[in-house]
């Protein structure tokens, strides 16, 4: 396969953009080489600048449920294009959108737009610290909550401390506030309330986490989460900017049967465009400003192109609710094919998969949770996705990602990628 200029670009782009991209593991740090550069996308396929042709299993790392460029958005954007970009003032679809969120979710009994993931989790952490009174929250260890300052912490040496920054530029003091426990351990959350009593703003998780790889939680683990959260007058945020409207059209809260207190949004919601969202009990989101006193706000937010572009997405979802059980058929049956191939070579690499999300983990133990996912054999999987990218299947280029089926992939799609993984696996 030929990538010259995908090469070219990408060594240009080295000079004036850190690390020649605009979000980090688009460079292909953790699997080597080089960057594809993408052209245009179209259903369950993008090509890059050199006319090389994938299927795409990473939409965008989430927002293409519909595929690349479905024609009802492409539509929407027309139109909403017509009228101007942006007023800065409120418009009519901002409540269309509130009215559809807040019916698909039944948990979101308000909302607030914002322009990314990132903010809708920040967001949410300020509201519940408002409306607490309290400063201080419980993440899990391999969940991913964007880029906040106080989402960049792991646990420290002495777990039930303080947690440490994973990245420069973070301040002892944000860590400080940030307790770290272990998914699906609910022990691990008892630990940390007993110890910080009545001083816990907020629990965020991934409900179905997508960002150590696929991982479920077990049921008697959430469900436990959310008695304690009740009872300890603690926030319990969902974090479905992944899994909401990708997993069913109420989220992961839909098919765990657990009503969380915040949610936050991103990704499918936003049809493409930057958008993210974060909603939840109106008694909290009264406490959002101009309403309550927790300041928030947006020059962007609510934009006219990016809720057309949501509300087409959120309305195919709410027309057609049997996308999920055909998403979920696709993604048995690429279970299924990927699975008979690692047997085929005598393996017992781990599979996890949640409706239209999965990772192949190259472990042989079952993967529950952060410490058991990486276990996985990087250097293995980098090959793999080598092997899969030069035979024209993008896969996500890092083991702890989630790949994404689209409504758009066909069977035969799912063959061709089926056939590849087998060869691939071959090759290790
Ligand atoms: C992608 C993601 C985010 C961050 O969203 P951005 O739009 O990238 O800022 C937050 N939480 C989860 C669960 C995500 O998957």
């Amino acid at each position: 396969m030929n990538t010259e200029k995908s090469k070219s670009l990408f060594e240009e782009a080295k000079k004036i953009i850190p690390g020649g991209v605009n979000s980090p593991v688009r460079a292909f740090k953790s699997v080597g080489g080089n960057p594809i550069f993408v052209q245009r996308g179209s259903g369950s396929k993008f090509y890059d600048v050199d006319g090389n042709e994938y299927i795409d299993y990473i939409g965008s790392w989430g927002p293409h449920l519909f595929g690349h460029n479905p024609s009802f958005i492409k539509k929407a954007l027309l139109n909403a294009i017509e009228n101007g970009t942006s007023f800065g003032a409120p418009t009519e679809i901002e409540v269309q959108m509130a009215k559809l969120i807040t019916e698909l979710v039944p948990s979101v009994e308000m909302v607030r737009m914002v322009n990314s993931g990132t903010e809708a989790t920040m967001s949410a952490v300020r509201a519940a610290r408002g409306f607490t009174g309290k400063e201080k929250i419980i993440k899990f260890e391999g969940c991913y909550h964007g880029h906040g300052d106080f989402f960049l912490i792991k646990a420290g040496s002495g777990a039930l401390t303080f947690g440490v920054p994973t990245s420069p530029g973070v301040t002892k003091g944000n860590a400080a506030d940030t307790l770290i426990a272990d998914f699906n351990n609910i022990e691990s959350v008892k630990k940390l309330i007993q110890a910080n009593k009545n001083e816990i703003a907020a629990v965020i998780i991934e409900p179905v986490v997508g960002n150590m790889g696929t991982v479920r939680s077990n049921d008697s683990f959430i469900k436990e989460l959310r008695e304690i959260c009740s009872n300890e007058n603690i926030v319990l945020i969902f974090d479905e900017v992944m899994t909401g409207f990708r997993l069913a059209k109420g989220g992961a809260q839909e098919i765990l049967g657990i009503t969380p207190d915040l949610t936050t949004f991103g990704k499918i919601i936003g049809g493409g465009l930057p958008v993210g969202a974060y909603g939840g009990k109106k008694e909290i989101m009264e406490m959002v400003s101009p309403s309550g006193p927790v300041y928030q706000a947006g020059t962007l937010s609510g934009n006219p192109l990016a809720m057309n572009a949501g509300l087409a997405a959120l309305n195919q979802i709410k027309n057609h609710p049997e996308i999920y059980t055909q998403l979920e058929e696709k993604g048995k049956y690429l279970e299924d094919g990927i699975k008979s191939g690692i047997k085929s070579i005598g393996k017992n690499y781990q599979l996890n998969r949640v409706g239209s999300m999965m990772t192949l983990f190259f472990t042989e133990e079952p993967v529950v949770d952060y410490n058991s996912a990486v276990k996985s054999d990087t250097k293995l999987f980098a090959k793999y996705f080598h092997e899969m990218l030069n035979q024209g299947i993008y896969f996500p280029p890092a083991q702890f990602e989630a790949m994404f089926i689209s409504t758009e992939h066909t069977k035969e799609d799912l063959d061709k990628t089926i056939e590849v993984n087998l060869k691939a696996l071959k090759s290790l």
